[in-house]
């Protein structure tokens, strides 16, 4: 481990840069267009980025030590305390996991040597489409293919507030890949309480509003499917919207030459929210039967779709997966974390926290690992606490889009802040075990 590595902090080569085609790992859509200033510790985003990425980059610098019981200690002591508490436990429990392609992988090794379990804090939104993709599989499209294709997008969730650049990326763009005056794009949004502010410009056309409950698309996707396959439905409004209004959409879909549903998995955020996600989806494939239509899946915040793409290379299987039997086993109900920690079934928990301040541990009384962001909120002081750095601010790494299709690098921004890789970290802790 060098000197940066084991917390030693140092200063900045140059006082001030100026970082251009900058990565940003503070949403799934991993835009990659930012740039960056820095002045001595102090970072700017200076174009391109959101009020997101702003919160995410310019957040002042702490530097804090590793601690043990509260008390400050050397890396190397918090990390034989964090060692021993995982040697001992019976089933520790590998959580949170908001951390890089080689932070996850280097989880995934010591979770499969001690014998424990792994889940992402936000597995169960996630597991909303893998249900789906698991039992009927579906028709997806990627971000830059909806960029360029699509002349309808239905937007059934609150886009804007979790991937604040979607429309201004995907949506609004002026030209595309295949022509400098592409035809308009019309905008549904099926559903209520969505920020809609951002389907604006000059490629946009007809933005219209289909007002129901979240909890209420599936019933109107699936009002769409009977629609279209020509079976008749009772006279009357369905989940509150007006009859008229649903076949108008159906209407505009056969005549869409690319057509994209688009969600976020953690905005489905109800019971059994997989089946509307299983509607769309199988909306989407009967409307294939004749045309081109796809789904768009977004998500991924806090390296969630890393996450499952690192746990699925792996051990063959998407999260949650425990290794207690010696081998990879998948089980998405039994293996979450939360449940695993009300039952009293882990006696150690690890939380890997690595991008924002936000993504705390779970308050409990088990002995509590923390791998995380030097200003990550504690709600209690944790056994053992090793802050470490960004990925994509402190040192360079890979994260995995939402759409699963691609790895962006993220950068070095040079602040030289002293905090250490999550996964030397790691690496020096499975060494320990
Ligand atoms: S939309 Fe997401 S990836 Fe793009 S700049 Fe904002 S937070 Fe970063």
């Amino acid at each position: 481990m060098t000197a940066v590595q084991a917390g030693a902090q140092t200063a900045p080569a140059s006082a001030s840069q100026t970082h251009a085609h900058v990565t940003c790992p503070f949403c799934g859509l991993r835009c990659d267009d930012l740039e960056i200033a820095r002045a001595g510790q102090t970072l700017k985003v200076t174009r391109n980025g959101c009020d997101k990425a702003k919160a995410g980059f310019e957040r002042p610098l702490t530097q804090p030590m590793p601690r043990v019981g509260g008390k400050e200690v050397s890396l190397p002591e918090a990390i034989a305390a964090a060692a021993a508490l995982i040697g001992n436990a019976r089933l520790p429990a590998f959580g949170g996991l908001a951390t890089d392609v080689d932070g996850m992988r280097a989880i995934m090794s010591i979770a499969d040597k001690s014998r424990g379990v792994v889940d992402h804090a936000f597995s169960e939104a996630q597991g909303r489409n893998i249900k789906v993709l698991q039992t009927s599989g579906y028709i997806m499209t990627t971000l830059t293919e909806a960029r360029n294709r699509a002349d309808l997008f239905i937007i059934a969730s609150d886009v804007h507030t979790f991937h604040p650049r979607f429309f201004e990326r995907i949506v609004c763009n002026e030209k595309s890949m295949f022509s400098e005056a592409p035809p308009k794009r019309t905008i549904v949004f099926l559903g209520e309480g969505y920020d809609t502010s951002a389907a604006v410009g000059t490629r946009i056309g007809d933005v219209i509003q289909i007002n129901c409950a979240k909890q209420r698309i599936g019933e109107i996707v699936s009002a769409l499917r009977t629609l279209h396959k020509g079976v008749p439905l009772p006279a009357g409004d369905i989940a509150g919207v007006p009859r008229s209004q649903i076949e108008d959409l159906l209407a505009r879909c056969h005549k869409a030459d690319y057509g994209v549903v688009v969600w976020v998995p953690p905005d489905l955020d109800f019971p059994n929210a997989d089946l509307t996600v299983h509607q769309i989806c199988e909306f989407v494939k009967d409307l294939n039967v004749k045309q081109r239509f796809a789904g768009l899946s977004l998500g991924g915040n806090e390296g969630a779709s890393t996450a499952v793409s690192v746990c699925t290379w792996q051990s063959g299987y998407p999260l949650r997966v425990s290794f207690a039997t010696g081998q990879p086993k998948y089980d998405a109900n039994l293996f979450a974390i939360p449940k695993l920690i009300a039952s009293g079934q882990t006696d150690c928990l690890v939380w890997l926290s690595t991008f924002t301040a936000d993504l705390s541990p779970p308050a409990t009384d088990i002995p509590t690992v923390v791998i995380g962001s030097h200003d990550l909120k504690l709600a209690k002081e944790p056994a053992v606490y090793i802050p470490v750095g960004t990925p994509g601010i402190d040192h360079k790494g890979q994260l995995v889009r939402c759409d699963s299709v691609v790895s962006l690098p993220l950068r070095d921004l040079e602040r030289a802040a002293g905090l250490p890789r999550t996964v030397d970290v790691l690496a020096a802790l499975e060494a320990a075990l």
